[in-house]
C-alpha cells in the first residue's frame, strides 16, 4: 500500500519525540482513509500520538472483497527514510519495486522494504485473484544512522512462532520469549501477531511503549476494550501485559524504545526537515533517478505538493 499522510494527520512541524514513561490504557479510534480504492483504518499517525517505538504508521485494510472491479492497486510511487511491513491475514498481493523485486506475499509471509535514501514500489492484485483481502500496513521510521543508506527488499516466508497460554504468537520483528525474527531492524523495536483465545499474559520489555492494533475480534486490556478501527496505545513500564477475549481475537502489538529523533512526514516521505522533503518532492516530479523505476503496468502516483511550497 501506498500511505499518503496529510495534513489532517499530522502538522507541519517537526514533533518533538513523544514521552510516556508510565504504563497506560488509551484507546483512541483510527480515522478512515482511502488508499486506491480500499479504505483503510489508519491507527497511526494521528494527532494524538505519531510514534510508537520507531512505528509510525499504521493501516488495517479489510477484509474486503477484491475482484475486477475492487482490485488493490497502487501505482509506483516513492519511499524515504522508512521501511515498509506488509502482513495479510488474507488474500495475496504483488509486490514491485525499484531494486527490481517482483514478490508475492500471502497471509503469514512478511515483506520488509527498506528506503533509506530512496526507493519506489507498487502493490497489485494478482492476475486471477477473487476473494478476501485483510491485512495491514506499517511503517518504521529509519534512525539517521541508516536513513541515507541504500534501499533494501527482503521477504521472509517462514516466521518464528511462540506458543503462549490461549495465545499463538508469530514475531514479525524483534523477540519474543527466546525467539527472534530474522527481519532486519535499525531500531529496538518489536512487532507480533496474536492470536488470542481466551485470558493470556504477553512478555513485554519495561523501556518499550507499546500499542495495540485489533484486526479480528475485540480484547479486554485492564478494564478496556478494543476492537477494529481502535489504537490502544500501552505506554511503557510493564514487564507483562495481560490480554482477555471471548472467542478468537487477533490483534498486532507493536512496540519498541522511544523514537528520540524529531520527524517530519508528508506524503510517502519520513524526514527530518522541510527541505528534505522538498527534495524528495521535487526528485519525484522530475523523475530524477533518485527513486528509480518500477515494471509496474500502473500509473506512477504523483506526489501531493506540500501545503507550504508556493
Ligand atoms: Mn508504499
Amino acid at each position: 500500500m501506498s500511505g499518503p499522510v496529510d495534513a489532517k494527520d499530522l502538522s507541519d512541524t517537526p514533533e518533538a519525540p513523544d514521552v510516556a514513561p508510565a504504563a497506560v490504557v488509551a484507546v483512541s479510534d483510527s480515522r478512515l482513509a482511502n488508499v486506491g480504492s480500499l479504505q483503510v483504518r489508519r491507527a497511526l499517525p494521528n494527532r494524538g500520538r505519531r510514534t510508537v517505538g520507531a512505528w509510525c504508521f499504521a493501516d488495517h485494510f479489510g477484509p474486503a472483497e477484491a475482484d475486477e472491479e475492487h482490485r488493490p492497486d497502487i501505482g509506483p510511487h516513492p519511499h524515504m527514510g522508512l521501511q515498509t511491513v506488509t502482513w495479510l491475514l488474507d488474500g495475496e498481493l504483488l509486490h514491485r519495486d525499484s531494486l527490481g523485486s517482483e514478490q508475492i506475499i500471502r497471509p503469514g509471509q512478511l515483506n520488509l522494504m527498506t528506503a533509506g535514501r530512496g526507493v519506489a514500489h507498487a502493490e497489485e492484485a494478482t492476475s486471477g485473484f477473487r476473494g478476501v483481502l485483510h491485512g495491514v500496513q506499517l511503517w518504521v521510521a529509519q534512525p539517521s544512522a541508516t536513513r541515507h543508506g541504500p534501499p533494501a527488499f527482503e521477504q521472509h516466508a517462514e516466521l518464528p512462532r511462540v506458543e503462549l497460554d490461549n495465545c499463538d504468537a508469530t514475531i514479525l520483528i524483534g523477540e519474543l520469549a527466546a525467539s527472534r525474527s530474522a527481519a532486519r531492524r535499525d531500531t529496538e523495536h518489536v512487532g507480533l501477531d496474536l492470536e488470542v483465545r481466551g485470558a493470556t499474559t504477553v512478555p513485554v520489555d519495561p523501556a518499550f511503549e507499546y500499542a495495540l492494533v485489533v484486526t479480528e475480534g475485540a480484547v479486554l486490556v485492564e478494564g478496556h476494550t478494543a476492537t477494529p478501527g481502535h489504537l490502544v496505545y500501552l505506554g511503557a513500564g510493564r514487564d507483562e501485559l495481560p490480554l482477555a477475549t471471548t472467542g478468537h481475537s487477533r490483534m498486532l502489538l507493536l512496540g519498541g524504545t522511544p523514537f528520540q529523533e524529531r520527524l517530519l512526514m508528508w506524503w510517502n516521505f519520513v524526514a527530518r526537515t522541510r527541505d528534505e522533503v522538498e527534495a524528495g518532492y521535487a526528485d519525484w516530479a522530475d523523475d530524477s533517478g533518485r527513486f528509480g523505476h518500477v515494471a509496474s503496468p500502473l500509473p506512477r502516483i504523483e506526489a501531493d505538493r506540500p501545503f507550504w511550497m508556493p
